[in-house]
């Protein structure tokens, strides 16, 4: 499949509510980011009738840092969306990370920018190309019947719409996960805003800084190509004390302060106009499968990296996972199999996210961290270990170890 990017603009895949064929569909996927449409991909394969409801017309902003790294990456090789993803994306081949102190530590890797209204936009055209059905409504209400009888309820829609399965996949938007109970924790993990901005001054690595002031969290400047960057920054919640305006705050003083910032806003004109969305992290803070058999994926669920915040590989993963059970649920006319999903993503994924976990945990001591990015920063074998992570080539745990963070404790003092 090959689109050019007024293709994307101009986008003509959402079929309006109205004209939709009245039948049931086998399954109702409610938001169609990376998760949702993924798995409308993974599902259309197979020949089930699918329906993609989003609440934004399409091509829609995403308040994102637009990086894919590896998992995404194959997830996007997987179903061959990866060639129109590199044609429009802006393709790097080094991090650049640099502690409060500036100890800079490069990871090499195959690193991909692509604003998220082209990439999401590239995704759920893949799952019509596959065979979905895609529309715009906002769902405000989903009940069940009984096995495999869901009625989707669409704001400004007067009809029910029927279907045999519902995957929620709405992200950090909890309000229908909420009301479905769902959400087992009201607060995110954590927060981030970011910037687009066009500059002279020119950049090709992604750059990641662990300013004092954004701690536990980091500032990026990541490059799409034709002198745009995406800048932003986000933290974690220790306390609650952490929100937006003490995230603005931080972020104006790394746009001061740190000199890479500093060269592209002065080869700027253009004004920032932060955005901020929540990160739910951490594979925790939601029901993964309802007493009622719906199956939630993404970010919903809490796919989103500790420490990074990266969450798009995750959120499709997860989007697979369930599409693979789904399926063989409806083939096998075995609602009880939904069950097992906590289960496989669980065995699955969850090691994926012990790194991550560690690593933030680390972020919130300035000085463990510092010393951490020096030795990484002398260390080829911990550069190549750190990529081998990112790439999932690695296992952090051998990298990550309570006797390694106790050396490095010891050496920071
Ligand atoms: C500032 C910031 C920077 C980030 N940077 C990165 C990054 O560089 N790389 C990375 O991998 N991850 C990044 N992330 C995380 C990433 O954005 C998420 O992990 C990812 O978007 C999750 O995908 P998803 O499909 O689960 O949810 P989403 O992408 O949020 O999609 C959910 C969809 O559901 C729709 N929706 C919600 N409620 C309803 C409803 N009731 N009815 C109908 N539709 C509904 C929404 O319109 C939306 O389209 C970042 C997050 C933030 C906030």
């Amino acid at each position: 499949m090959k689109l050019s990017l007024d293709d994307l603009e101009t986008l003509n895949s959402q079929t309006e509510i109205v004209n939709l064929p009245d039948q049931i569909w086998d399954v109702i996927i409610i938001g169609a980011g990376p998760a949702g449409s993924y798995a409308g991909i993974h599902l259309a394969g197979k020949k089930l009738k699918v329906l993609l409801i989003d609440g934004s017309a399409f091509p829609r902003d995403k308040t994102c840092g637009d990086a894919l790294i590896a998992d995404s990456i194959k997830c996007l090789e997987k179903v061959d969306l990866i060639d129109t993803v590199r044609t429009y994306g802006f393709e790097a081949n080094n991090a650049v990370v640099s502690s409060p102190s500036g100890h800079k530590v490069d990871i090499k890797g195959d690193y991909i920018t692509l604003k998220r209204r082209y990439l999401d936009a590239i995704i759920v055209e893949g799952a019509v190309s596959h065979g979905c059905r895609f529309t715009q409504g906002y769902v405000n209400n989903v009940e069940i019947n009984g096995d495999f009888d869901f009625r989707t309820f669409v704001k400004n829609f007067e009809h029910p719409i029927k279907s045999k399965l519902v995957f929620i996949a709405t992200g950090g938007n909890i309000s229908l996960p909420q009301k479905l109970n769902i959400i087992k924790k009201k607060n995110p993990s954590g927060i981030a805003i970011r910037s687009y901005i066009k500059s002279n001054y020119v950049i090709n690595d992604l750059i990641i800084s662990f300013d004092d002031s954004i701690l536990p969290g980091y500032a990026w400047i990541f490059p799409l190509g034709k002198g745009e960057y995406n800048i932003g920054c986000g933290s974690f919640f220790t306390s609650m004390k952490n929100d937006t305006q003490r995230l603005k705050k931080a972020f104006s003083r790394f746009m001061n302060t740190f000199p890479e910032a500093i060269k592209l806003v002065s080869g700027t004109q253009s004004e920032l106009s932060l955005k901020g969305c929540p990160l739910r992290c951490g594979l925790s803070g939601a029901k993964f499968v309802t007493e009622k058999q719906m199956l939630a994926i993404g970010e919903t669920i809490g796919t989103t990296f500790p420490f990074t915040g990266e969450g798009i590989g995750k959120a499709m993963e997860t989007g697979e996972l369930a599409a693979e059970i789904a399926s063989d649920a409806l083939r096998m006319n075995k609602p009880v199999l939904l069950k097992t999903f906590s289960k496989v993503v669980k065995a699955k994924l969850e090691s994926k996210y012990f790194g991550y976990k560690m690593a933030e945990k680390i972020s919130s001591n300035r000085s463990l961290l510092d010393a951490a990015t020096k030795r990484a920063s002398q260390s080829k074998k911990m550069q190549d270990a750190l990529a081998g992570i990112v790439a999932e080539t690695v296992n952090p745990k051998s990298l990550i170890s309570v006797s390694s963070l106790v050396k490095a404790m010891r050496n920071s003092e």
